[in-house]
């Protein structure tokens, strides 16, 4: 017994010790005093007790600096040296971009929760305020989903008036220069709710007031450009694009071959220094109506008149569009969602140098710009517009389920109509949180890289999820397009916001974790910094500083991992009570699991891990559900946890934190070290997978909250344009859920009578009349029934249309038959396809 007893204290006490992250001169002197103890009063033999004093010199050893830094952190850093990955130029701009907020305390595996929860509560300013409750309401009742996307593949003239009118596209430009000076937060409501009526209207709205001329002015340029562009930029009088992708250089940006040669040349009859450009781009957004294209292109400057060097890099410039050789005005089509976006050429376009934002000093940063203002931006626009659209899907497919009957029942009681609906409702909660919090934090300053990178692929991927649900929940409804479609849209716009700003694919597999690997651990960097030091004696001493600091936080991490799965995380200490303090309790849990796993990764592999995407995503996937999670109990929290949100905090946690396992087991199932494997898996699953996705029961429970006219369903889509006016599809099916709430008791009571055999009519129209000739329901109630029964057959019915008006003529002729369509080439083909003709 005693022998046992001893064996827990020797086991227990290290373990204890790097729980607590005990430093290492403590950690010896407490060590040495329960070996000193253990010598004196314990029964271990001789060889036993010598062999623990052996192991206990070598760690006084490590407490001798000098001795350390000689036989263990010199070598070492030969091998950091060699594993350390090639890093460019452009990749350290990336890495640099940004800071690091509450994502580090994740990373740490030991999260200082009031890191988080100091952050203030979402708050909109009156002026904020009063435009999401004024113009942005005029405006979503202005736009007709049909009108824009099927009958003019454009907005209205007056909507374009509306927009320049009201200073939409000037959110970001502060007062000074004539725009509205909204913070991320305002931005990103203002976009919520667009987005929540017409994707197309949202998607050019977003552009001016994300990545682009004005953005980069604003940080970058100088006063006299500031002041000659963006006071137009905010009346709307100039249009922006921002112009970087080519055809051959899509994700990878940097590989663009559009030139800037800096010559001497005449412009405004004045001789000048100047750049020459040559440039093919596509896919930019507001080209085909841009005034001032923000283009992106690679500067040299053979007879050094800006300086000493040849080539510069990436340089991004303002170009005013009527310059003579600019090819400007042709459309892409974007999956049916018509905002302007097309490609645009340059040939020998000559701009004097001050045009290169910032002046000539800013020639080779365009690469630098872009990444620091996407590491924010990218966490704001798409991510707003996804939520936008899951918004109107959640909150419709709520009310269709209810009023839409099928087998004597609205669809939503069917337990597999359920399951999306629950899912829906649970992924926009989180979508929600994720984007409220965060762009709070933006709006206090805070600059975090990665969670920008986090909300840009979840925010779109749930809301792929969400849209194709939706789409399901409705059936053939959701299938016809026309007027009365309001779900197809949003469906198609889905692509749109996955591919733009760092297509998906990319995003989750090359960027949440990689830059975040290196970003977000404590010691990585700085390690990084310490190997490259030119200065030999003064890196060895760091690295040695940061490489101890390290190990003792991969020792932590491991036996917190361990005592936290092994306890299942019971007794952390987390500032949460209540039946959401477990929540927080296993984030602690995953976040200790996710730093032991991604210090081995990276140890392991090295630069490897860089190409090992699926390892790298498995890990960006951890860090994003804990994210996630955490988000939405904040959310919860700012929103006075109400005690009827709870299931959908309960519902989106648990799928959150189920993925985290999940994930976490793909990648020690996966990891290439089968040793370091095993012994992750001891350390993270001691008892095998332990946590568990949401029951059915509370999927119901979700259920019941969205297809009935709860205060939760009404705080769920507090973003969305849910106005009831006539043309808003939202504001009317809500309408049709509070009648159906009403009719309910009539409904029955006529059901009832129909199952009694007391009505003989088989349709619904029939029955009504039946039960009020009969007297089971009054002249009023009948027609209470009526009045409901007409809607939901007006809200579920769909178009139809005389053949010849489907069919679009193009300009200039008859529509062709298919054979001779096939022969002829129509309009211009891909932009790739006409700059490819040498392969071709
Ligand atoms: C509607 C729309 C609007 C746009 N607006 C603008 C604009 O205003 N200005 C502008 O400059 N650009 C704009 N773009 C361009 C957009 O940023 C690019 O489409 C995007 O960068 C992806 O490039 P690509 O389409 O050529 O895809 P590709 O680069 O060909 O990629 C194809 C697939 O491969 C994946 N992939 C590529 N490399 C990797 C890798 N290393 N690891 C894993 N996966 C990888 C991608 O994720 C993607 O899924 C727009 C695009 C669209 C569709």
């Amino acid at each position: 017994m005693d022998t046992l007893i001893w064996l827990l204290v020797l086991a227990g006490a290290p373990i204890a010790l790097a729980y607590r992250r005990t430093d290492l001169k403590s950690a010896t002197l407490i060590l040495g005093l329960v070996l000193f103890i253990y010598s004196w009063l314990g029964d271990g033999g001789f060889l036993w007790t010598t062999f623990l004093w052996v192991l206990f010199a070598g760690l006084v050893a490590l407490n001798l600096i000098d001795f350390r830094r000689r036989s263990v952190s010199l070598p070492l850093l030969g091998v950091f040296r060699r594993m350390l990955p090639t890093m460019s130029k452009t990749e350290q701009d990336a890495l640099e971009a940004g800071n690091v907020w509450w994502e580090g305390e994740l990373f740490s595996g030991m999260p200082h929760w009031q890191k988080l929860l100091r952050l203030p509560p979402p708050r909109l300013s009156d002026d904020e305020q009063a435009f999401l409750g004024g113009p942005v309401e005029e405006l979503c009742r202005m736009l007709d989903d049909w009108q824009i996307t099927h009958e003019l593949a454009d907005m209205p003239a007056e909507v374009w008036d509306y927009l320049k009118k009201k200073r939409f596209f000037a959110m970001i430009i502060p007062k000074e220069y004539g725009g509205l000076g909204f913070s991320p937060l305002a931005c990103s409501m203002v976009l919520t709710k667009v987005s929540s009526r017409n994707a197309t209207a949202s998607s050019t709205i977003g552009v001016p007031n994300s990545l682009g001329p004005a953005e980069l002015l604003l940080h970058y340029g100088t006063e006299d450009q500031k002041q000659r562009w963006l006071p137009g930029l905010a009346s709307g009088d100039e249009v922006p694009c921002f112009a970087l992708t080519s055809p051959r250089a899509g994700s990878d940006a940097t590989a663009i071959v559009d030139t800037g040669v800096v010559c001497r040349g005449t412009f405004e009859d004045k001789d000048v220094v100047g750049i020459r450009l040559n440039w093919e781009k596509r896919y930019i957004t507001l080209a085909p109506i841009a005034t001032v294209l923000g283009l992106a292109f690679k500067l040299s400057d053979p007879e050094h008149l800006i300086g000493d060097r040849d080539e510069y890099g990436i340089t991004a410039a303002l170009v005013p569009t009527t310059l003579p050789g600019i090819e400007i005005g042709r459309r892409h089509f974007p999956i049916n969602i018509p905002f302007q976006n097309g490609p645009t050429r340059g040939k020998d376009v000559f701009i004097p140098v001050e045009y290169i934002i910032g002046g000539p000093k800013m020639a080779g940063e365009g690469w630098r710009m872009l990444v620091q203002q996407l590491a924010v931006g990218r966490g704001i626009v798409l991510p707003s517009n996804a939520l936008g659209g899951a918004l109107a899907s959640v909150y419709a497919a709520g009310a269709y389920a209810r009023i839409r009957r099928q087998f004597g029942l609205p669809i939503g009681k069917f337990h597999g109509v359920g399951e999306a609906l629950a899912r829906m409702a649970g992924y926009v909660y989180t979508m929600t949180a994720a984007s409220r919090v965060t762009c709070t934090a933006l709006s206090t300053g805070e600059r975090p890289a990665v969670p920008s990178a986090i909300l840009k692929y979840h925010n779109t991927e749930m809301a792929r999820v969400v849209a194709n649900d939706a789409m399901d929940v409705h059936g053939g409804k959701a299938i016809m397009l026309g007027p009365k479609n309001y779900l197809a849209r949003n469906y198609e716009s889905v692509p749109i916001a996955i591919t733009v700003e760092g297509a998906n694919i990319l995003t989750r597999n090359l960027i949440i974790f990689g830059q975040g690997a290196i970003r977000c651990h404590p010691f990585v960097r700085a390690e990084m910094d310490a190997a490259r030091d030119t200065d030999a004696a003064r890196g060895l001493a760091r690295f040695d500083e940061l490489l101890f600091k390290h190990v003792g936080y991969a020792l932590s991490n491991a036996a917190r991992s361990l005592v936290l799965a092994l306890t299942l995380a019971r007794f952390t200490d987390v500032p949460a009570g209540g039946r959401t303090r477990r929540f927080y309790q296993q984030i602690n849990r995953f976040s200790a699991s996710f730093a032991l796993a991604a210090d081995a990764a990276m140890l392991t592999l090295g630069g490897e891990l860089k190409r090992k995407e699926l390892l790298s995503a498995r890990l960006g996937d951890v860090l994003s559900y804990l994210y996630l999670a955490s988000m939405v109990l904040k959310h919860y929290r700012d929103q006075g946890e109400p005690e009827d949100d709870f299931p959908l905090v309960e519902w989106s946690c648990r799928t959150l934190l189920y993925k985290t396992q999940e994930q976490l087991h793909g990648l020690l199932r996966n990891f290439p070290n089968r040793i370091v494997g095993g012994l992750l898996r001891f350390a993270v699953f001691p008892r095998g997978r332990t946590f568990s996705a949401p029951s059915d029961e509370l999927g119901q429970r979700l259920v019941e909250l969205v297809i009935n006219p709860t205060p939760t369903r009404g705080r769920l889509a507090d973003c969305a344009y849910t106005t009831l006016d006539p043309g808003n599809p939202l504001g009317q099916l809500q309408q049709a859920l509070e009648m159906a709430e009403q009719v309910k008791p009539l409904e029955r009571r006529v059901f009832d009578a129909k199952r009694a055999g007391e009505i003989e009519s088989e349709d619904t129209p029939g029955q009504i009349d039946e039960a009020e000739r009969k007297g089971l329901i009054t002249r009023e109630e009948a027609a209470a029934i009526r009045a409901f029964d007409a809607r939901v057959m007006e809200l579920t019915g769909v178009d139809d249309f005389d053949p010849r008006e489907l069919a679009r003529e193009p300009p200039g002729g008859a529509v062709k038959s298919r054979a001779s369509r096939g022969k002829k080439k129509t309009g211009r083909a891909d932009t790739a396809g006409d700059a490819g003709d040498g392969a071709a």
